[in-house]
């Protein structure tokens, strides 16, 4: 199946390669059939779609848009919309899986799907970028459905662009459908505590991991690389709980005070200052890539993928790293941070906030009832920590990273489903 095979990139892991050794690595400890491997390995659909768009100099731009069903053995492929110039198939294809492995973590009923399109957004009026994700909507008409594929936001979308998801599938079909999509605006169907989820899982399964390593919140110190809608969420809520952050980042730099970064502050300057920390003045100026090396307990990657490589990651002094982020820890550099004892909480469990509550959201658009957040937060938070309890469990009883754990679990229990739908043709 060559098509499968990941593309090579200069210098870079690719993250279908990163996600499929730690599958394979998985399948093995499973003792998995070759018939379940191909089964489970294969994308269940693929779409590539041309997305002719009217730029507003009134030239016409064709992007390149992706929507990759990684599988439905579990339910409706679910799994976010990512905007950015970086965007690739490969890309699209391990994002997909890892939304099927994370749904399976966290035990909601759903399979793993991805969106991408190579454009870049902070180089796109308004009106361009609703003009693009109508033609995508339009495109992946037949893709999208309550019960049959749910997009939701990822790195370069939001609310709004999923509001104008909604309204053009809604107009496409003649009838409202908010199922269709989750992370929408509140008074279109979105629901309380979708926009901190990530954040505040990322809070839950640290402090989960913190306890478990014996660290005490209150004297321990982190760092957040990244501070879009997870970073500083996940900054905010674990200063809440007590942790002291001395870094945090974004595009435009990394920022360090040893005696804590007021996060508040941070947040209101960002959405001051057009979304960027540039100028910021609670914390000192440093190199982007020290942030990761900083001498911190707590290390939150929450920008994108491949940040800890094998050529970084003998670098990292904390000793818990909680990833924010999907795929930010190359398969290569895996063996280096377990040598070093560091814990891993990975991304299919650590991130998986975001998509419980998505699937919150999508419950009460099909019920037509709103639940309070108070219902919300609570119900995130055990599903967080019964997902970090039993990834643990997993990973004492197999003597493995929590990372290999988490793919045990979920390759097992999206396995056995399939062997009970049956289905082999
Ligand atoms: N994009 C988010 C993720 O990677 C959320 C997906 C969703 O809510 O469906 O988990």
């Amino acid at each position: 199946m060559a098509y499968l095979e990941p593309a090579p990139i200069k210098d870079k892991e690719n993250p279908l390669e990163s996600m499929m050794s730690r599958f394979d690595a998985a399948v093995k400890i499973l003792g998995i059939s070759d018939e379940m491997y191909n089964i489970l390995k294969v994308p269940a659909r693929q779409v590539i779609v041309g997305l002719p768009v009217t730029m507003d100099d009134g030239r016409v731009e064709v992007f390149e848009g992706y929507r990759v069903i990684h599988s439905t053995i579990l339910g409706p492929g679910k799994g976010g919309i990512r905007f950015d110039p970086d965007v690739t198939l490969d890309e699209v294809r391990a994002l997909a899986a890892w939304m099927t492995w994370k749904c399976a973590v966290v035990d909601i009923p759903y399979g793993g799907a991805k969106g991408g399109i190579a454009c870049n957004p902070r180089n796109m009026s308004s009106g361009e970028i609703e003009r693009l994700m109508r033609a995508y909507t339009i495109a992946m008409l037949d893709i999208f459905g309550p019960d049959k594929d749910i997009p939701a936001p990822d790195m370069g979308t939001g609310p709004r662009e999923m509001a104008w998801l909604m309204d053009e599938y809604s107009k496409a079909k003649g009838a409202n459908c908010p199922a269709v999509v989750t992370g929408k605006p509140l008074v279109l169907g979105g629901s309380l505590g979708r926009t901190e989820a990530t954040g505040r899982g990322v809070m839950v399964s640290a402090l989960a991991a913190m306890d478990k390593l014996k660290l005490n919140p209150y004297r321990a110190t982190a760092a957040v690389q990244g501070f879009g809608n997870v970073g500083s969420h996940a900054a905010a809520l674990l200063k809440e709980k007590g942790v002291n952050i001395n870094g945090i980042s974004d595009i435009s730099g990394a920022y360090y005070n040893d005696g804590g970064i007021d996060i508040e502050k941070a947040i209101a300057y960002r959405d001051a200052n057009k979304g960027s920390l540039e100028g910021f003045k609670g914390a000192e100026l440093i190199d982007p890539e020290e942030l990761l090396f900083l001498p911190v307990d707590l290390l939150v990657p929450a920008a994108k993928e491949d940040v800890i490589t094998k050529n970084n990651a003998s670098k990292i002094q904390a000793k818990l790293i909680v990833e924010g982020a999907n795929g930010p820890t190359s398969a290569k550099a895996d063996d280096i941070i377990n040598e070093k004892g560091i814990m891993v909480v990975p991304d299919i469990l650590a991130n998986a906030g975001g998509v419980t509550v998505s699937y919150f959201e999508w419950v009460q658009n099909r019920i037509g009832y709103k639940w309070t957040l108070d219902r919300i937060n609570r119900r995130c938070d055990r599903a967080m920590k019964d997902a970090f309890n039993n990834v643990f469990e997993v990973s004492q009883k197999h003597d493995v990273s929590l990372r290999l754990a988490a793919y045990i679990l979920a390759i097992d229990k999206v396995s056995s489903s399939y062997k009970f739908r049956g289905g082999y043709g």
